[in-house]
């Protein structure tokens, strides 16, 4: 998966709109619960969130989102809230380092 570089947003890149990405969402008509896990979900739920990111046609440009809005809850892109603290110090730092 390749993000925008820093400063550079999937939709200035394509001409799509955060709003346009989220109609081709494979999540949309899933409950809450599988997408946004609390701390006694099952792991297998989060596990099956994972598995439909991994199938979604919008994985790059919803994870940039989660990225440069800072969504803290939830699984965003196949990430889990964990595992986006760690991208996001990562995607912050470059950003830093280039502007
Ligand atoms: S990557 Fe996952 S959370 Fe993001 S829109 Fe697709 S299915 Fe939903």
């Amino acid at each position: 998966m390749t993000l925008a570089r820093p400063g550079q947003t999937w939709g200035v890149i394509t001409g799509v709109t955060a709003t346009r990405w989220k109609t081709r969402a494979a999540c949309a008509g899933y409950p809450d619960m599988v997408f946004f896990p609390t701390g006694d979900t099952p792991s297998r739920l989060v596990e099956r969130a994972k598995t439909i990111c991994s199938t979604c046609a919008v994985r790059e440009p919803c994870l940039e989102y989660a990225l440069s809005t800072n969504q803290v809850a939830g699984i965003w892109g196949g990430t889990t809230e964990e595992e986006r603290r760690s991208l996001r110090r990562k995607w912050l730092s470059t950003r830093r380092r280039t502007a």
